[in-house]
């Protein structure tokens, strides 16, 4: 009988492997697909300078055309065929094409940020992809950020910062990404070359949720004596703008300012003062 059980169990986690396996075949056929066709588009979210309550700049976030899939799901499978490379380059080269087309339109230029995942980061040619690119569509290097997260990091500290150093010869921003949701050592911002810090929505949560905004604060105030730029990510309530903003965050991102929009959508938000949302 425990024997029988035991069988059915194997036979359980078999079929969930299959599936799991297909599925990522599905979707690596999918990413193949799109990128043959050109089928992928980026949607920009906003980042709004807390001060004036203005647009800042935007996030570029990878979508499929034609398919509800989340990056949360594709990109780990870009990442471990290697389509991540040639994904990564079309979103590189489609979002400093953007910021010259709102040159080329007369609009003043926002930076744009892009996120890059630790295969791309290493891939010796990212450096010169970048450069190239930039000099190509003659944008001006300090419009665009990357953004990188811990685990890029985690093995390859010395690496790291070398590629990190040249990039910031380039004149690129860098963030860290996603801070507070790995080992989020205060000792990496330390010694590494970067621009901004976007405190994760998990790590926002979790203080607000304490009622303990004064860790926030001196977090935060941390942050800026290391010369560093704090974002917070996922704000979604109006409190949260009001305490954050107290908790002097210098840059808020999240759905109470805008989800990921279309390219087409922006127009409507770029003169919006969000500040209005306060409380009087
Ligand atoms: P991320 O870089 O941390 O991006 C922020 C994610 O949080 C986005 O999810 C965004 O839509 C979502 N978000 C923004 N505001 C809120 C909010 O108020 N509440 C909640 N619950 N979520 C919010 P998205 O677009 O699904 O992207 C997920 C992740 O996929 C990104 O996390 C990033 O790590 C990765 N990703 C997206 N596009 C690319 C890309 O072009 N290349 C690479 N390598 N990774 C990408
Ligand atoms: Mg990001
Ligand atoms: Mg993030
Ligand atoms: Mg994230």
């Amino acid at each position: 009988n425990v024997k029988r059980k035991g069988k059915n169990n194997y036979l359980f986690f078999d079929e969930k492997m299959k599936e799991k396996f297909n599925k990522k075949i599905r979707i690596e056929n999918i990413l193949r697909k799109a990128l043959k066709n050109e089928s992928f588009v980026l949607y920009y979210q906003p980042i709004i300078e807390t001060r004036t309550g203005k647009v800042a700049s935007f996030e570029a976030l990878l979508r499929i055309k034609d398919f509800n899939i989340s990056p949360e799901v594709f990109i780990p499978i870009a990442e471990e065929t290697g389509l991540i490379i040639p994904i990564g380059k079309w979103v590189i080269k489609e979002a400093i094409k953007q910021m010259r087309r709102w040159r080329d339109k007369g609009h003043n230029s926002l930076p744009i940020s892009i996120n890059l995942s630790p295969r791309q980061f290493f891939d010796i040619n990212l450096i010169d992809y970048i450069k190239k690119t930039l000099e190509e569509y003659d944008v001006d290097p300090s419009f665009l950020e990357v953004e990188i997260t811990e685990n890029v990091f985690a093995e390859k500290k010395f690496e790291t910062v070398n590629i990190l150093n040249r990039l910031k010869a380039l004149g690129v921003m860098i963030s860290l990404d996603d801070f507070g949701t790995g080992y989020s050592s205060l000792n990496y911002l330390t010694f590494m070359p970067l621009d901004k810090v976007k405190l994760d929505k998990s790590l926002k949560d979790k203080f607000i949720e304490l009622e303990n905004i004064k860790i926030m604060d001196s977090l935060i105030a941390l942050v800026h004596g290391l010369n560093l730029k704090v974002v917070t990510e996922g704000v979604e309530e109006v409190e949260e703008f009001r305490r954050m903003r107290r908790a002097g965050s210098d840059y808020l991102q999240g759905y109470l300012f805008s989800k990921p929009i279309t390219i087409e959508e922006i127009g409507e938000i770029l003169n919006k003062d969000y500040t209005k949302l306060l409380p009087k």
